[in-house]
């Protein structure tokens, strides 16, 4: 039963936006494009744990704070009286282990996900014993894109490959279990403590002019929409949608973008561009907000 769920994370939503409307640097495309991988490694990931049909409790993305120090577990199972952590990595392609470093093929080091893994390991052990919880946790990187290789991996090592995950999975539900009250006391005391904004964050720094205006496709993210009545239509991929509809989806980039901006009608006409007249925004603004204040000092909630 999955008793967290996985949310897409703030920052790279952020970065989808940033990615199509301003030219972002190559490093910080490049840790866009490796944020967005992981993602979907994890989505993967989640797609067979959801799956178990064994009495287990799920949690999904936890953030959690110990004596000052912040860790993340990707997944946690409580499963017959174990917890089991994974870290996932989407990595593709060949690496290799040597002298306990992690390569990629040919020789670029790559930070080591078993390091990543004990760490959170012995900070879950510390948390949960400062709330009187001894309990063994079993932890494994999961490297869960079909086209990894590990080359000269230690006999010991925990991981679980790309060809073991079935049968991993298989074993987890074979595992006779009943989840009891002291499971449950966990798994609510790790969702009472994770931690939903991320100290983590390499979001650049932005500004309102640097962006590209307009709404964009909701399929193909093409900026070549045209309005035919009410609808809006892409150029590119022929995608159709209500007006209204593609106009708070804007407002809803500007309001992740700049969640401490006032939403007029000035600001979002500038911000769609494409919608010519400044009636139809306000219109479709007053009918899906509420409207505070008076004349030029009134605003959008
Ligand atoms: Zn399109």
């Amino acid at each position: 039963m999955i008793y967290k769920h996985r949310n897409k994370p703030q920052e790279l939503t952020v970065f989808e936006i940033l990615n199509k409307r301003i030219e972002l640097s190559s490093k910080d495309k490049q840790y866009y494009f490796k944020l967005k991988k992981g993602y979907a490694g994890e989505l993967l990931f989640d797609s067979l744990t959801e799956k178990l049909q064994c009495d287990c409790l799920i949690l999904n993305d936890l953030l959690l704070e110990v004596n000052n120090t912040t860790f993340q577990i990707d997944t946690l199972l409580l499963i017959d009286g174990k917890i089991y952590i994974y870290e996932v990595k989407y990595f593709e392609g060949d690496y290799y282990y040597e002298s306990n470093k992690f390569y990629k093929k040919p020789k670029h080091e790559v930070s080591n996900p078993f390091l990543q893994l004990d760490r959170s390991e012995s900070l879950l052990s510390q948390l949960l014993r400062n709330h009187g919880f001894h309990h063994p946790i079993d932890a494994s990187v999961v490297f869960n894109n079909p086209t990894f290789t590990l080359y000269q991996a230690p006999l010991n090592l925990r991981a679980i490959l790309p060809t073991q995950i079935h049968n991993h999975m298989r074993a987890l539900d074979e595992t006779p279990s009943k989840i009891n009250e002291k499971q449950k006391r966990i798994a609510n005391l790790l969702v009472s403590l994770h931690i939903t904004k991320s100290p983590y964050s390499k979001i650049p720094i932005y500004h309102y002019e640097q962006f590209r205006k307009g709404i964009t496709c909701k399929i193909c993210d093409s900026f070549s929409l045209s309005i035919e009545g009410r609808k809006c239509k892409c150029q590119k991929c022929g995608y159709q949608e209500l007006v209204e509809t593609a106009v708070l989806r804007a407002v809803k980039e500007f309001q992740t973008l700049f969640p401490d901006q006032k939403i007029t009608t000035n600001v979002i006409f500038d911000w769609c561009k494409v919608v010519q007249s400044k009636e139809r925004i306000r219109y479709i603004l007053s009918k899906n907000f509420t409207l505070v204040g008076v004349h030029q000092w009134s605003y959008f909630k």
